[in-house]
């Protein structure tokens, strides 16, 4: 990888692509196609607003809250800092406390979940995710928004809705379903866009790094 490259940290998005139980799946098929005869190459596409890699706006939770119209600029735009979270099971502020968070941070976390939920051919229930004293102790240190690399912040079986509750109640702004397995621990820039749906609870979005 050569340096001041853009590194993808986007999930693609697909029919084969892992989806939150529940949710409507993602399916893409060829509405018009040049090898069927068409003038052109044209694809249906059906997910949801956490579909792949997305952001998470503090209305999926909570009742009346902000929408991804409320997403500032300076939340997904500007330095990041990747690191590497050791727990097998959640990210816990013992944890944490080692990576001293700072105000106003953009972390981005890198667990387990990069080389092994994603490579898993169906969803990865045990996947690695922040604990809900894990969440306050991020709220506490004022760290501006969090990236994880699975598709929730909070557990399939445990803090499923309490991290949630704690980071969309204290307006962090949230990445969800990062691929950074091929990336490694160190500060970056980093540019997330998500697409823009109208007073989305969420939206998919494109998810590039670069090293410092
Ligand atoms: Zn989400």
């Amino acid at each position: 990888m050569s340096k001041n490259s853009w590194i993808d940290i986007s999930v693609p998005l697909s029919n084969s692509m892992h989806g939150w139980p529940g949710n409507p799946p993602t399916f893409v098929t060829m509405h018009l196609g040049t090898g069927k005869g068409d003038v052109c190459n044209v694809s249906a596409i059906n997910f949801n607003s956490h579909t792949g890699t997305h952001m998470d706006a503090p209305l999926h939770f909570l009742h009346g809250a902000k929408t991804m119209d409320d997403l500032p600029w300076d939340a997904v735009i500007g330095e990041c800092r990747v690191v590497e979270i050791k727990d097998k099971t959640a990210i816990t502020p013992a944890e944490l406390k080692k990576l001293k968070p700072k105000k106003g941070e953009r972390l981005l976390f890198k667990t387990r979940n990069s080389a092994k939920s994603w490579k898993k051919p169906e969803f990865d229930k045990d996947f690695v995710y922040i604990s809900k004293e894990g969440a306050q102790y991020l709220v506490d240190c004022g760290v501006q928004t969090v990236g994880v690399d699975y598709l929730s912040v909070g557990g399939f079986y445990k803090d499923g809705i309490e991290t949630h509750h704690v980071l969309l109640g204290a307006e962090m702004w949230i990445i969800e379903g990062l691929d950074l397995s091929k990336v490694k621990p160190g500060k970056y820039d980093l540019i997330c866009l998500p697409i823009k749906f109208h007073k989305g609870d969420g939206a998919p979005s494109r998810c590039l790094i670069r090293p410092r």
